[in-house]
């Protein structure tokens, strides 16, 4: 038996009788399926607009395309970001011919609102906050920030499906929020994301440009029988990065665990909490108050990582580390050195196992092993 960092779990026998009424029908792609998961996310969370994407990375894309392109930015304009995050987040900013330039952590592991006021200058034009783990750090505090000095702020929220902040989900106060429903994430499918605007004209835009810049309404305008399906415009040129009806449909079964499953995870978080607290070398990573974190990861800072991982691996335990300071890689080198906290967290970290298939006791032999091992 090993016990790994992540493991997705299905609702089999639901996903499947979901799945097979796309078969039946004839309609896996885009439409059907898709339409019922953005509304009953848009329930779920409170947010007035959802659109449902292949992933939360053609998200964070379709976000900084849009913004910029709305703006008028050019290129080497600067968006604000961690070096503590999955790629995909800074990649967003390449994609577009943008710069990122990285603020330092906090003890959240999150971005600090000071150093985020330090890193503006006359090219900055927006902020990428991660809720990393699913924990809002100072978000609120980013959010002020953001309004005071007229940058706009992209939510990467794929570590944050269900996460409450004094009782309401994450995203509203942000240009665009993106979640991740990636396989190993809180709402697991295989593949997709959802993409947050807050204004219809927005959320209208996201949808053309996540279906190649076609705009449907021609045809709709044409025929309400749908004849002339061919006679549509292209105004700009978008994206293939829409989501589809079999990933919806594994959506539509996983939302309705998301909460509960979510409640398993803090239960475990509080467990490996209680069961560390005092051990020597052992420093677990904070959640913010008034954050109730979907827990993506339960995250603990040790000195001698190597070793402590080595321990683990003995004991068939295969924890995770989120993230490498991304300036580690070639990609981002050009801006090491500037983020002191983050470099030291990425040492230091280790992603204990946290997932839906394992139990109480999993989490006290990994304590025991963890307590034994950090020095
Ligand atoms: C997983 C992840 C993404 C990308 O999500 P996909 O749906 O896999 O594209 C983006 N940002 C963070 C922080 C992630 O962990």
């Amino acid at each position: 038996m090993t016990i790994q960092v992540f493991v997705p779990k299905f609702r089999v026998e639901e996903c499947l009788s979901e799945i097979r009424e796309c078969l039946e029908q004839g309609w896996t792609g885009l439409g059907f399926k898709t339409v019922s998961f953005e509304r009953a996310w848009s329930n779920y969370t409170g947010l007035p607009f959802s659109h449902f994407l292949n992933s939360a990375t053609s998200g964070l894309h379709l976000a900084v395309h849009m913004l910029r392109t709305k703006h008028g930015w050019a290129d080497g304009d600067e968006v604000i970001t961690t070096p503590l995050t999955f790629v995909s987040t800074n990649h967003a900013i390449l994609y577009e011919r943008l710069t990122p330039i990285f603020a330092d952590v906090d003890q959240y592991l999150c971005l600090d609102p000071d150093d985020i006021e330090r890193k503006i200058t006359k090219r900055t034009r927006a902020v990428i906050f991660v809720g990393l783990g699913g924990n809002t750090g100072q978000y609120e505090r980013v959010v002020e920030l953001c309004k005071r000095r007229g940058l706009l702020l992209i939510l990467d929220a794929a570590h944050m499906a269900g996460t409450r902040l004094n009782g309401s989900h994450v995203g509203r106060d942000a240009d665009c929020a993106v979640f991740s429903f990636q396989a190993v994430k809180n709402l697991p499918t295989a593949d997709s994301g959802m993409i947050c605007w807050q204004t219809a004209e927005d959320d209208e835009r996201a949808r053309k440009l996540s279906w190649l810049g076609i705009n449907k309404d021609t045809y709709a305008r044409t025929s309400s029988q749908g004849n002339y399906k061919w006679m549509y415009d292209v105004e700009e040129v978008g994206f293939k990065y829409h989501g589809n009806s079999i990933m919806a449909a594994i959506g539509l079964v996983s939302i309705k665990y998301l909460d509960q499953d979510n409640a398993v995870r803090r239960e475990f978080a509080d467990l490996y909490e209680k069961r560390l607290a005092g051990s020597n070398g052992v420093q677990t990573v904070p959640v913010a108050p008034g954050c109730e974190s979907a827990r993506h990861f339960f995250q603990v800072r040790v000195k001698n990582r190597d070793e402590v991982m080595l321990a683990l691996n003995e004991g068939g335990i295969f924890p995770g580390v989120h993230y490498r300071d991304n300036t580690d890689y070639r990609m981002y080198a050009s801006q090491a050195g500037r983020c002191p906290n983050a470099a030291a967290a990425s040492q230091e970290v280790i992603s204990l196992p946290l997932h839906l298939n394992m139990s109480q006791s999993d989490v006290r032999l990994i304590c025991d092993v963890v307590s034994r091992s950090a020095r």
